[in-house]
């Protein structure tokens, strides 16, 4: 087996926000390499419409103050308040940062950055929405990704397009290195290094109806898992209230920023029911719960499962400036023009607030004392710091992955003078490579396709929005039997190149592994609290799990610790708006 050895000083999993802004800060101190499992251009972060949150106080006045209250509160109490304080107030410096590394920011009339209204986002601790989302139209993830990844051209980092990781190495408590697969011709890469910075974004793929790529499978998180390290708050994943009905593709919560209604199928507004004083500016759990409460009682449009986006009144002339991805969306896979008729949308599963512990300069943590793994860091979705506790709010994404990948770029930098260098021993290497090759021969009965379908829509229906003790307990019995079935697949494809059936296979193996700690996590924690919704436990209980879930992987099945929440400032309180 021929075997292609690389070194770098650092390297880095994901060309996403994360990745990039990590290699910016990691080029000044020594030689950077970013693996991306697609064109690093393509990462999911270009996804991203409508905005990058920050209390600039261009449009009206703002303060890092309120972002931090309205985040903390966002996060049902769960996120915690030291890292929310580091981002919120990180905020400014980083949005001019980027506006001097190019990103072509829309503007206000007077040439500032332009910023619209986001769900959950307030002014004088909750008193009505204010304009904190800094956007590039409806593109902004676009804009901002291409404004990094040219900088990273520029200061020499070098990218391996197209390199699927496979493996994380950790040993002796340190990170020694990664095993990856070149995907054009399957040829198997080592890097070693001194320090390893995980960007690999969301899994959003476990869920049937998502607004995540097809890339977004979070095996990397069920690389460290399997090896014995925890996962944090896995129970809260996202559900963003539109997502185009039946397709699951993002209505970006920048359109109701704009003024866009939700309207059920007797014409009201229900928003107004649910959260009379920023209504459909609510948080995206609530909305998510409302929307899918209409429905249940009856109240879908013509008591179908969905419900109307109105964007019918808004100016024509804004849409096409401000929203001309989404209408083009609209227009495309519904047929609808948003200007004349209201759009069908439903929630779809969107981000993931759970993932790998890290402390506020993104060192995994391997247990919930604060010990770390040396050498290894990771930043963005992928990671829990946490910012977003159990629910994030829109455009805090974008900022966590600027504002996290530069600090685990800042932090694994200096250690680089004193760091030893990583060393991937030849049995590791193997153990892949036959792990490989034996999917690659596999001949079972099952297909990857059907395993992967019944994972997502299991996930789907019993793990989603609203979620219950005997559901979860069925569904991670199913569980076990997709595993089983996992057992039994069979690739078609037997080639070296572009074997996106054998990577495929090897992605829902980790995706079975991370639903598992998903179900089990929820079926855990009995309480409800942002986006958990526990309906045979329908109250928010702080006396009990005002804590983070850490969960491991152990020998009899997952053991979970918890870890008490960083409460600083705000004390937790009832969540009205
Ligand atoms: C449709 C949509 C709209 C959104 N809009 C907004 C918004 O307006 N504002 C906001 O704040 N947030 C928004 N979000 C959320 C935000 O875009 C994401 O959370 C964020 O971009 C994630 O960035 P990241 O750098 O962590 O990961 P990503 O951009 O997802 O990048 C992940 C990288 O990891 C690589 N990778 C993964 N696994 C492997 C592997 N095994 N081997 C090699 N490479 C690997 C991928 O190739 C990719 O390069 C939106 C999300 C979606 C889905």
């Amino acid at each position: 087996m021929e075997i292609n050895k690389h070194y770098f000083d650092t390297v880095i999993i994901g060309s996403g926000l994360a990745g990039c802004r990590a290699a910016i800060e990691c080029i000044n101190h020594g030689t950077v390499g970013v693996l991306s499992k697609l064109y690093p251009t393509r990462s999911h972060s270009t996804a991203a419409q409508g905005g990058i949150g920050a209390a600039l106080g261009n449009e009206e006045e703002d303060s890092p103050e309120w972002h931090t209250y309205d985040t903390v509160k966002g996060s049902d109490f769960l996120g915690d308040q030291d890292a929310i304080e580091i981002m919120c107030y990180d905020a400014i410096p980083t949005i001019i940062e980027l506006e001097h590394m190019g990103v072509p920011f829309s503007r206000t009339p007077e040439g500032k950055i332009a910023q619209r209204r986001f769900g959950g986002h307030t002014r004088e601790f909750g008193k009505a929405p204010v304009r904190r989302a800094c956007y590039s139209a409806d593109r902004t993830g676009h804009a901002v990704l291409f404004a990094l990844y040219e900088q990273c051209q520029l200061k020499g980092v070098r990218f391996f397009q197209e390199f699927q990781v496979l493996d994380i190495v950790v040993e002796n408590n340190a990170v020694q290195g990664i095993i990856a697969v070149n995907i054009k011709d399957g040829s198997l890469h080592v890097f070693e290094s001194k320090a390893v910075i995980i960007a690999s974004g969301g899994y959003g793929k476990v869920f049937k109806v998502t607004s995540n790529a097809y890339a977004s499978t979070g095996e990397c998180l069920s690389m460290l898992f399997r090896q014995g390290l925890p996962l944090e708050d896995m129970e809260f994943f996202q559900f963003h209230p539109t997502g185009l009905y039946g397709l699951g593709i993002l209505i970006t919560e920048g359109a109701r920023g704009e003024g866009g209604i939700l309207i059920n199928g007797k014409g009201e507004r229900f928003m107004e029911r649910y959260a009379p004083t920023i209504k459909d500016l609510a948080p995206r759990d609530m909305v998510s719960r409302a929307i899918l409460t209409e429905i249940r009682e009856g109240r879908g449009i013509d008591g179908k499962d969905y419900v109307y986006l109105d964007l019918r009144h808004v100016d024509r002339k804004i849409l096409e400036e401000r929203l001309p991805e989404i209408t083009t969306f609209c227009k495309i896979y519904m047929g609808i023009d948003p200007s004349e008729a209201p759009i069908p949308v439903v929630p779809t599963a969107h981000y993931a607030m759970g993932g790998i512990p890290t402390d506020n300069d993104g060192r995994v943590l391997r247990d919930i004392d604060g010990s770390v793994v040396e050498g290894l860091y990771a930043a963005g979705e992928c990671a829990c710091v946490s910012v977003h506790g159990a629910n994030r709010l829109g455009c805090n994404s974008l900022l966590d992955t600027v504002v996290f990948g530069r600090r685990a770029g800042k932090a694994a930098s200096s250690t680089l003078k004193t760091a030893t260098k990583g060393k991937v021993k030849k049995e590791r290497i193997s153990l892949i490579a036959d792990c490989v090759d034996m999917i690659r021969r596999s001949n079972g009965r099952e297909t990857v396709a059907s395993v992967r379908r019944d994972l997502q829509t299991a996930m789907m229906d019993k793990c989603s929005v609203f979620r219950k003790e005997e559901e979860l307990k069925v569904l991670l019995d199913e569980l076990q039997a997709l595993k089983e079935r996992y057992k039994d697949i069979s690739i078609a494809d037997k080639s070296n190149t572009f074997n996106t059936d054998l990577l495929e296979a090897i992605e829902l193996g980790h995706m079975l592994t991370l639903s598992e700690v998903i179900a089990s996590c929820a079926l855990q924690r009995t309480e409800s609290r942002g986006a958990h919704c526990r309906e045979d436990y329908p109250k928010r209980d702080d006396e009990n799990w005002l804590k983070h879930t850490f969960a491991f992987q152990g020998d009899k099945g997952i053991t979970f610790k918890y870890k008490p929440v960083k409460l600083t400032r705000f004390k937790p309180e009832e969540r009205k708006y």
